[in-house]
């Protein structure tokens, strides 16, 4: 992850400040406010700011005059018990602020996520950077035989290291493309004043997905959990998954009890079908239950025999 010498000025100022306030504050995550934690090899997040805690969840779950809390004890059931049953508007109250910095195909997949508030790096105005993702030669790998939607068995050595060649090349090629079409000498004047400067709009297009994008996204606990339980998943995406791997990481500094209410009750947990209900009281009663005799396709199957770790 790099960062410019004006960059760090910026960051340095901010983790600087202090404000005296009367709301309240975690000092958890005042410890990282601000501070860029590095994802792949250039993208980041920071936490820009917060609102809110687990002590504001109980405030509005209990319509509080006050703050709302009683004992630790009752606040962590109550959160858990508002959790279990989906009663998620009081986790609407919390709402967080990230600064992320991610790869172009990240960000298409990240977008899907409406219920946040989004803005973004303009590459219509300013001039992206030659930053561009390449995987670590241990995530290259082929496509699965199994799943659509994933990777199968890493690359072979020499393998990775054609692909690793062939996508830099390509990215560098593409950025040589954009800077030629930009003609821009990095003061906004021609380099080569006997040609035109393609608009920023325009001369953006040719860059490959793998370029690096950045965005401010704001959003409230409640769709943060939902976010995070589709990308921290075992299906999503590496490169989107360890994004979310650091948000929850943030979020439990942030809202220990809620994120481990999160943890039991959805992060960990496997729903079960009205099927998989009738099999599990089946194989209680003693019953060797087998895919052919379940009642469901392989792919429930296996993904019931996975969800609930079992060996047949
Ligand atoms: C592993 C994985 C694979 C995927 N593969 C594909 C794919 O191949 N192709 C593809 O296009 N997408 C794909 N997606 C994206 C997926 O279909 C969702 O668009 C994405 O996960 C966002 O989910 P969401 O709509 O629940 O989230 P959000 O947009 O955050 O919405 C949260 C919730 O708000 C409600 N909501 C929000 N907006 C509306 C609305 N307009 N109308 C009704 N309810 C609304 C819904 O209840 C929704 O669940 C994939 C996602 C994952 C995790």
């Amino acid at each position: 992850m790099k960062t410019s010498k004006a960059q760090k000025q910026e960051l340095q100022e901010a983790r600087a400040q202090s404000h005296k306030t009367k709301r309240p504050t975690v000092t958890a995550l005042e410890k990282i406010l601000h501070e860029p934690i590095p994802v792949l090899d250039h993208g980041f997040i920071r936490v820009v700011d917060y609102m809110g805690d687990d002590a504001a969840i109980v405030q509005a779950a209990r319509v509080s005059y006050g703050i709302g809390t009683k004992k630790v004890s009752e606040d962590a059931g109550l959160i858990r018990y508002l959790r279990r049953h989906l009663h998620t508007t009081p986790s609407e109250m919390c709402e967080i602020k990230f600064h992320v910095k991610l790869p172009i195909f990240v960000a298409r997949q990240w977008i899907r996520h409406r219920t946040a508030n989004v803005n973004e790096y303009s590459a219509r105005y300013s001039i992206l950077d030659k930053e561009f993702y390449l995987p670590k030669p241990e995530h290259l790998a082929a496509q699965s035989v199994t799943n659509r939607q994933g990777r199968g068995a890493m690359l072979s050595r020499s393998e990775s290291a054609k692909v690793l060649k062939l996508l830099r090349a390509d990215a560098e090629s593409a950025y040589d493309d954009y800077a030629y079409l930009l003609n821009d000498d990095g003061a906004g004047k021609p380099k080569d004043k006997k040609r035109s400067m393609l608009a920023r709009e325009l001369a953006r297009m040719n860059l490959s997905l793998n370029y690096y994008t950045q965005w401010y996204w704001k959003i409230d606990l409640h769709n943060l959990f939902h976010f995070l339980r589709l990308r921290a998943d075992a299906h999503a995406q590496y490169e989107i998954r360890v994004y979310a791997d650091v948000m929850l990481d943030i979020v439990k500094k942030w809202v220990p009890h809620s994120y481990e209410a999160f943890e039991e009750y959805q992060l960990y947990a496997f729903n079960l079908s009205r099927t998989m209900k009738q099999v599990v009281r089946r194989m209680i009663g003693g019953e060797q239950v087998t895919q052919e005799t379940s009642g469901m396709s392989k792919r429930e199957w296996a993904e019931f025999v996975a969800g609930l770790g079992l060996t047949t």
